[in-house]
């Protein structure tokens, strides 16, 4: 069985077009500049031939017409569009309506445009693109993943904000959490690694790429996570601010006459490790710049290394008890000095990082997928695994059990 999944960004489209039995990959491909006045860039990988086309694109419907022209190109991967059973969509937020993936109907889309303002940016792209898909494919099941679903679990005194009730009231202001998709992939992913059911164990997963967010998982389910009412939460990130007090806010819009967009602008996009270090949100370029002497590069790398050593004590306590800590996402799976630095100094708790094992990633599972391989000490007793997540297989999963 065939299943398509799409990830819709305001300006983009990324698929990929999954054996939901044997769960390869058979297809995937990426649209940049949709909606934008020049040309969109498709680059694809069908069934191993790559291809790039450059044309201008109004909307997310074009972009799909061009992601099956492209998958049932000759020698492409589908006939026709009958082939495909089902498509998954990733969606970011599914607000307090939605604790797990969904199949799409009319309501569905209605509550999803009814929680549109709690993610301008993100879900009425994914709205546009359901919307396209259902047009294009009338006759196919179309299945909702959220990235809040996951941590709908996370009980009241951990979700709720201290703020007058009334604002949580009139605008479900709280804790969603996101990555949930992430976090839910590599916390079943370490189960399987270590033989232990999911149910018997405490997970602290860390998904580190350009945005970054831990999660407090136990007994399978999510019971705390670091990302908030938007992902600007918890952790320093490339670009982002993560916590800071919040009257420093007020504080830098009176200071400097900043609007709302203003602020908002200053701690998404120019601050975390691009505005601690001035050099890059790439943790690559920092961790060069510290090499080659430079201490603001340093103090950002050890901020971010700092900020995630602080949740992980923090959310022992709130698991009491540790059995895994799993890393993933860009950073996680690949700077074994960034995992020294969060992770080192825990020897206390239980958790002993082998640096051998750490930059040498030769400590793999039998039966392991590519990437997974353990770095804790012989003798920690958290183990500590890095496992390279895949959502898309978690979209796919789900669209393929609710079919
Ligand atoms: P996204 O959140 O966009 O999906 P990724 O999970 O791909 O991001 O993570 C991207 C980030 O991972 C990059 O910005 C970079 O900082 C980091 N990264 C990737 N490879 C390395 C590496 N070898 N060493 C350090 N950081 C890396």
């Amino acid at each position: 069985m065939k299943i398509l999944v799409l990830n819709a960004g305001s300006s983009s489209l990324k698929y990929q077009l999954m054996d939901s039995t044997t769960e390869e990959v058979l297809a995937k491909g990426l649209v940049e500049r949709i909606g934008t006045e020049g040309e969109a860039d498709h680059s694809f990988d069908v069934g191993g031939s790559k291809g790039r086309e450059s044309a201008h694109m109004d909307g997310h419907e074009h972009a799909l017409r061009a992601a099956i022209a492209a998958l049932s190109a000759d020698g492409g991967v589908i006939d026709d569009l009958a082939d495909i059973a089902a498509v998954g969509h990733r969606v970011v937020h599914g607000g307090e309506y939605f604790s797990a993936s969904v199949a799409i109907d009319e309501g569905v889309l209605k509550k999803l445009d009814e929680v549109s303002p709690l993610a301008p940016l993100h879900n009425p792209a994914a709205v546009a693109c359901i919307r396209a898909s259902r047009e294009l494919m009338p006759d196919i099941a179309q299945v909702a993943a959220f990235d809040t679903a996951y941590h709908q679990t996370i009980p009241p005194e951990a979700h709720h904000y201290p703020l007058p009730r009334e604002l949580y009231d009139k605008y479900k202001v709280r804790r969603y959490g996101f990555h949930g998709n992430s976090h839910r992939y590599v916390a079943q992913r370490s189960a399987d690694l270590v033989g232990i059911p999911l149910r018997d164990l405490k997970i602290i997963s860390c998904h580190l790429g350009n945005g970054a967010s831990i999660a407090a998982i136990k007994n399978g389910v999510s019971v705390d996570t670091s990302m908030g009412f938007t992902p600007l939460e918890g952790l320093m990130m490339g670009t982002r601010t993560g916590s800071i007090d919040p009257a420093i806010v007020t504080f830098l819009m009176r200071q400097e006459d900043l609007s709302p967009d203003e602020v908002d602008t200053l701690m998404n996009k120019q601050s975390g490790l691009l505005g601690v270090s001035g050099v890059s949100s790439d943790l690559r370029d920092v961790l060069d710049a510290q090499e080659h002497g430079n201490d603001l590069a340093k103090l950002a790398n050890d901020m971010y290394a700092y900020c995630i050593k602080r949740y992980i004590g923090q959310y022992m306590a709130t698991l009491g008890g540790l059995d895994i800590i799993v890393v993933t996402a860009g950073v996680g799976e690949n700077s074994p000095a960034m995992r020294a630095s969060a992770l080192g100094g825990l020897e206390h708790w239980g958790i002993a990082v082998d640096p051998w094992r750490n930059f040498e990633g030769k400590e793999v599972f039998t039966g392991g997928l590519d990437g997974e391989f353990k770095i804790s000490a012989t003798g920690s007793r958290v183990k500590v695994l890095v496992v390279p997540t895949n959502e898309e297989l978690m979209i796919a999963r789900d669209t393929k059990a609710l079919l």
